[in-house]
């Protein structure tokens, strides 16, 4: 449920909700396929304008001022995905040359806004579209949360109305002039992935992160990951091990909670011909940074856990800038 301003500013055109496996109503077999057999807005559907989709030299216009755009995936969740693009995003937006935006396309659990500090916030429209919340100078932010009329609505939405609201924040979301755009997108391989790489694949995607954790289980889904992102045509940029290790504050003993029984995120890399980023530990205090809302890297600089970001994110810079 959103609030009555956000429904307003959403494209909902059909009077019921998509089933489930629907092709979407502007695809080639809207009104035609298997699951539109049955469905109340098959009349609508097949009288929907067909060809190419009319919105895609829009949102290549509005994202041509955005020079680096990454997505970060995560196979399976609970990895610390979205952690990692808000610890990314504090720390590209730590450097005043930069301009940053962070997009949360995480639809039905968005958590980015709360670790960045913003989650009671509400867009707002103008001419020139969608403003993103400010978390600093430099660092804008667009999330579903912002559209939400309290912090813990459910968003129950299925494919075809998850794919218009990406849309419209790829459309409609005022950036202006962007040095990086950091999208964390939900864990898995979904509608969520399949639109956002579709509908930019024009605009140039420079890459995806991969996070994982250092234990088969979750490496499992990564090589799926990372499959999805070779059909996608999506470069991956690296992989980064979050959760490797914990250093405990007081006495400085490391453990190994998740253990790599396969090698962990580096052993992956080498095997997949991929770069490996690094290793980020855990601390417990960067859970509390992200329920604080407070950036982990200006609270504890001189903790390994921040060392080892800073180094994760430094060598993903490298990367993308090696390319251009
Ligand atoms: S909403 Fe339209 S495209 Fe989707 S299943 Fe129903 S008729 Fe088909």
């Amino acid at each position: 449920m959103l609030t009555a301003t956000a429904q307003r500013l959403t494209n909902t055109h059909l009077p019921t909700p998509e089933p489930e496996h629907c092709p979407g109503p502007e695809s080639e077999n809207a009104g035609k396929s298997d699951a539109c057999a049955g469905c109340a807005n098959k009349e609508i559907c097949e009288s929907l304008p067909k060809g190419p989709d009319p919105d895609l030299p829009l949102i290549n216009k509005r994202l041509a001022n955005i020079h680096h755009k990454v997505l970060v995936l995560s196979g399976k969740g609970g990895v610390g995905k979205s952690t990692f693009t808000s610890m990314l995003s504090w720390a590209l937006a730590a450097d005043p040359g930069l301009e940053i935006g962070a997009m949360d396309l995480d639809i039905c659990g968005p958590s980015l806004p709360k670790m960045l500090g913003c989650e009671n916030e509400s867009i707002h429209a103008s001419n020139s579209g969608w403003s993103p919340v400010y978390i600093s100078d430099n660092l804008g932010m667009m999330s579903i949360q912002f559209l939400l009329p309290k912090e813990d609505s459910a968003i129950i939405w299925r494919g075809a109305k998850k794919n218009g609201l990406i849309k419209q924040f790829l459309k409609d979301v005022d950036w202006g002039q962007l040095d990086y755009l950091v999208i964390d997108t939900p864990p898995g391989t979904s509608d969520e992935h399949l639109s956002v790489t579709n509908y930019m694949k024009d605009a140039g995607i420079d890459g995806a992160l991969i996070v994982t954790t250092p234990q088969e289980v979750a490496l499992l889904d990564v090589r799926k990951e990372i499959d999805f992102c070779r059909k996608a045509g999506v470069k991956v940029l690296g992989i980064v091990e979050n959760m490797s290790g914990f250093v405990c504050p007081n006495c400085g003993g490391e453990s190994k909670i998740f253990k790599p029984t396969t090698g962990g995120g580096e052993r992956l890399a080498k095997e997949m011909g991929l770069k490996f980023l690094g290793s980020v530990p855990l601390d417990p205090r960067i859970g509390r940074s992200c329920d604080s809302g407070e950036s982990f890297l200006d609270l504890y600089p001189d903790s390994p856990a921040c060392e080892a970001i800073l180094d994760v994110v430094d060598a993903l810079r490298d990367e993308i800038e090696s390319e251009n």
